[in-house]
C-alpha cells in the first residue's frame, strides 16, 4: 500500500474515487468542491439532492463522509466529507482526522483501490496546510496499518502547487 503526493488538478485525477471537501448542505460551493460540481456535470448535484431528500435530510456532519457516483469525471466515485471550519472556532484536530478516516471506510465499502484527497480544509475553512498535512498522513497511515485487507491500497494527495507538495512531503518523510 502506498500513500503519496502529487501536484495536480482533483477533477482530472485517474483514481477510482475522489474524495471532496464539501460543505454540509452537500449541495455545491466553491474551492474544491465548486470546481469538482463543475467537471461532474449536473448530475452530481442531482446526486446530491437525492441524498439531501433520503439519507441525509439534515446535511453531512463534520467529519463524516458520504459517496456518490462521479458521473462525467475520471473517477468513479466521489466521496464528500465535510471538513470542521476553523473560522467558525471547528479546531478539534480529531473531527479532521474523522475526514480522512471516514473517506477511507466509505472507499473500502465501495471496494475502491485508489483514493486521491485534497488538503481538506485548508482553503476556505482557514486550517494552516502544515497541520492539515500532518493529520491527514498520521490518520491514513493508522488508517491503512489497521485495516491491512481492507481495498484502498493506492492512497494519494493531490494539492495545486509545490509549496503544498512540500509540506505533505515533508509530513509523509516524518516518523
Ligand atoms: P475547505 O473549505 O475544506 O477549506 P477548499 O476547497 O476551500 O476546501 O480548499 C481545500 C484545498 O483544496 C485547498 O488547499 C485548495 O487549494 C485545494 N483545491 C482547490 N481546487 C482544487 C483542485 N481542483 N484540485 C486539488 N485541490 C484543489
Amino acid at each position: 500500500m502506498t500513500l503519496s503526493v502529487e501536484i495536480g488538478d482533483l477533477t482530472r485525477v485517474e483514481a477510482d474515487a475522489i474524495v471532496n471537501a464539501a460543505n454540509s448542505m452537500l449541495l455545491g460551493g466553491g474551492g474544491v468542491d465548486g470546481a469538482i460540481h463543475a467537471a461532474a456535470g449536473p448530475r452530481l448535484l442531482e446526486a446530491c439532492r437525492r441524498l439531501r431528500n433520503t439519507t441525509h435530510r439534515d446535511g453531512l456532519d463534520v467529519g463524516d463522509a458520504v459517496a456518490t457516483p462521479a458521473f462525467d469525471l475520471p473517477a468513479s466515485w466521489v466521496i464528500h466529507t465535510v471538513g470542521p471550519n476553523l473560522h467558525r472556532g471547528q479546531d478539534d484536530p480529531a473531527r479532521l482526522a474523522s475526514c480522512f478516516a471516514r473517506s477511507l471506510d466509505v472507499a473500502a465499502e465501495l471496494d475502491v483501490r485508489s483514493i486521491a484527497f485534497p488538503a481538506v480544509s485548508a482553503g476556505a475553512y482557514g486550517w494552516p496546510v502544515t497541520d492539515v498535512a500532518r493529520i491527514a498522513v498520521m490518520t491514513c497511515r493508522g488508517w491503512l496499518a489497521e485495516h491491512p485487507e481492507a481495498s484502498p491500497q493506492d492512497v494519494r494527495f493531490v494539492v495545486l502547487d509545490e509549496r503544498l507538495r512540500d509540506v505533505f512531503d515533508e509530513a509523509l518523510g516524518a516518523a
